[in-house]
């Protein structure tokens, strides 16, 4: 039944990096149309090879990939927001578009809509340099989306953010998730954080990488859910799982 609905499943999946690293060995996971899954485990588990596999980047040693019909572009988003530093925050947005062959004129709405979901209206002339780390994010996020993307690949997207501003990007993502209805996949480290945003996260163990265990979430959330005995509750159930995925 899962498997039937799976937007992408991997299926007994190994990947062996050309320096002999196994970075995964018979991994299986299927993500399912408009789930929120995070991938949590501890640095050199696989969680960034799963996503570039996903994305299409790089071959697999062993196993499948299967999409679903409903495959359409996908979005990707890294730690380091990666903007062009000459050009504004309008042409970053513009560029997924611009190599597609968009015409700038057609392309503008869909820039000026992508800036809006992620709170940058009216920013379009600004360079990266004057922007916070927080707003180069926003940026990045909107060059992922520009396209409207049915699956989002965000790769520790708010690592180097302060506490602050990564708990805004939370909210502001949730939203819109919550009105947009992508699938998204978020690689963490963060037990916290994952247990804020995803309806499921998966465990990861490493060497070699593969899931070792899936917990899913309540997704009934309001802006209380951050300081909630469930959340505390739901957090301390991840540490325990995630504490298990690390002993040898
Ligand atoms: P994570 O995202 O969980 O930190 P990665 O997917 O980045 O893990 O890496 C998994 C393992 O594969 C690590 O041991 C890492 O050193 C290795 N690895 C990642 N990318 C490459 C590469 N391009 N060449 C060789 N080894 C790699």
């Amino acid at each position: 039944m899962r498997e039937a609905q799976a937007l992408v499943a991997l299926r007994g999946v190994d990947k062996v990096y050309s320096n002999g690293v196994v970075a995964l060995q018979g991994l299986d996971l299927a993500i399912r149309e408009g789930e929120f899954v995070s991938l949590l485990g501890p640095s050199g588990c696989g969680k960034s090879t799963v996503l570039r596999l996903i994305a299409g980047l790089g071959d697999l040693t062993n196993g499948t990939i299967d999409w679903s019909d409903q495959r359409g572009d996908i979005g990707f988003v890294f730690q380091d927001a990666t903007l062009m530093p000459w050009a504004s925050v309008f042409n970053n947005i513009y560029l997924p578009l611009r190599v597609r062959g968009v015409a700038r004129a057609a392309a503008a709405p869909r820039v000026e809509r992508a800036m809006e979901q992620v709170g940058l209206a009216g920013s379009g002339k600004a360079y990266p340099r004057e922007l916070s780390g927080g707003m180069r994010m926003r940026v990045s996020i909107a060059r992922a989306l520009v396209a409207e993307p049915k699956i989002l690949l965000m790769d520790e997207p708010f690592a180097a953010l302060d506490e602050i501003t990564r708990f805004r990007l939370n909210d502001d993502l949730l939203e819109l998730w919550a009105s947009q209805r992508w699938t998204v996949v978020f690689v963490t480290h963060s037990v916290f954080e994952s247990v804020y945003l995803s309806t499921r996260i998966l465990v990861m163990r490493s060497r070699p990488g593969r899931v070792s265990s899936e917990v899913v979430l309540e997704t009934k959330r309001d802006s209380s859910f951050r300081t909630s005995a469930a959340y505390a509750e739901q957090c301390r159930t991840v540490s325990v799982r995630l504490a298990e995925a690390m002993q040898p």
